[in-house]
């Protein structure tokens, strides 16, 4: 089917979450790994491709999504979004602005709107200034975050820098009159020249406004949030087909494997909540940089069919710390994600079907190993983690990837118990 929306996101599981929340809608998502070496067959009416460009050097960010808008136009799309992290992270060099004004080059889209609200999860924008629970951006933890330390909170003030042309804003005083008003800000803004507009959201409904007043724009920017109420504001003008079919839920076998790479707090309870109920291995980097995955795949071997194994690197600060002091942070991760990889090849040899992942370069590691390019987005598990579609060596898989932080303690069950609704 012709792509309605191409979508380009800067990072895996930034990609995740905005295919996610568009198959809310119940439409088909297609996510693509990369971006796909051959010329689009079997598209979806929305296309995700995740990229991994957020810190990567301006030239290459902006070489990367311009090959990606390329692959979507020859999907068919003729409207686009440029999906980045609700917390607008960047730096002064970029890669936010240089990668939209490529894009609207490439298009020749003479303005577009930044706005990366999300009020569900506690991202709002209010005369430009964009605020993380209820403190400005600068004043959160992003403050101290090691690759785009975000030090001031005015997004004009940071897009600046970034762009070549004027920056404005719609204010919330704006939106709040609705879609036209804000439509005629936008032309009027447009006619002063200003390109990049920062539009004001503190509220869900904020997000429905923006997205009835840009549905018509050649390339919308901003986080996951704003782009949810596309697919209903496209079925409703009959672009999209009023029965268009969500992915079809594949036949498997049954069985599942559960991978857990993440140490984060949340992961580290989903372990433990998970544990009594099936069997389950932990994996130490020290033993792996002794004896290597051996054992393990020996363990996952022996386990009765249909017992749902769970294997986990997922551990205690301190433990962590341990394992890095002697091995190493880079050889400690590395041995972890190598023997999760090998795991997940494994029980796919075996015949399991399901696997659910936990981590985001465990997931990356993970999907690398299995050889997967696209993924068709199913039912949502938790906000931000679908259930996801695949094939492997012609095999239909399902596979979740979580990324640490996301689901609540039952996370491993509600996921398995989801797939057979
Ligand atoms: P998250 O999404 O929670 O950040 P990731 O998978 O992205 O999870 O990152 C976790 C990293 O920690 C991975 O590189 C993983 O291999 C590594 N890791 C997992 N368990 C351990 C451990 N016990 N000791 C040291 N590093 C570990």
């Amino acid at each position: 089917m012709t792509t309605l929306l191409g979508c380009i996101a800067d990072d895996f599981t930034g990609a995740t979450d905005l295919a996610g929340l568009l198959a809310r809608s119940g439409v088909r998502v297609s996510l693509r790994l990369g971006v796909p070496e051959e010329p689009p067959s079997e598209t979806a009416p929305f296309e995700v491709i995740a990229l991994k460009c957020r810190t990567a050097p301006v030239d290459d960010a902006v070489a990367e999504c311009r090959a990606a808008l390329a692959w979507l136009k020859s999907a068919g799309a003729e409207r686009f979004f440029w999906k980045y992290c609700s917390t607008f992270d960047s730096t002064d060099q970029g890669n936010i602005g240089p990668v939209a004004e490529a894009l609207m080059d490439d298009l020749g889209a003479g303005q577009t709107i930044y706005c990366p609200a999300f009020p569900e999860n506690g991202r709002s924008i209010f005369m430009g200034n964009l605020f993380v629970g209820q403190q400005p951006l600068a004043e959160s933890p992003m403050k101290d975050h090691p690759l785009t330390p975000m030090r001031d909170s005015n997004l004009m003030r940071l897009l600046e820098p970034q762009v070549t042309r004027p920056v404005g804003l719609a204010d919330r005083l704006t939106v709040a009159k609705g879609a036209n008003a804000l439509r005629e800000k936008l032309d009027s803004l447009a006619t002063v020249g200003v390109a990049h507009v920062v539009v004001d959201a503190v509220a869900n409904d904020d997000l429905g406004v923006i997205a009835a007043a840009c549905r018509d724009m050649t390339l919308l920017t901003g986080g996951s949030a704003v782009a949810m109420p596309l697919p209903d504001l496209y079925r409703a003008d009959g672009s999209l087909a009023a029965n268009a079919p969500a992915a079809a839920v594949p036949d498997l076998a049954p069985g599942a494997v559960i991978l857990s790479g993440s140490c984060s707090a949340m992961t580290n309870e989903q372990v433990a909540a998970y544990g009594p109920a099936a069997p389950s291995l932990r994996l130490d980097p020290l033993q792996l940089a002794e004896d290597g995955a051996g054992p393990a795949l020996d363990w996952l071997a022996a386990q009765p069919a249909g017992s749902n194994p769970l294997i986990y690197a997922t551990a205690s600060p301190e433990d962590v710390r341990a394992a890095q002091e002697q091995l190493g942070v880079a050889e400690a991760g590395a041995l972890v994600e190598q023997a999760l990889a090998a795991l997940a090849i494994a029980a796919f040899e075996a015949g399991i079907r399901r696997f659910v992942v936990a981590g985001g370069e465990t997931s990356g590691a993970v999907a690398q190993a299995l050889g997967l390019s696209r993924l068709d987005i199913g039912t949502e598990i938790a906000p931000g983690v679908p259930w996801t579609f695949s094939r492997v060596r012609g095999e239909d898989i399902a596979i979740t990837l979580k990324s640490g932080n996301f689901g609540d303690g039952d996370f491993f069950a509600t996921a398995l118990a989801r797939l057979e609704e």
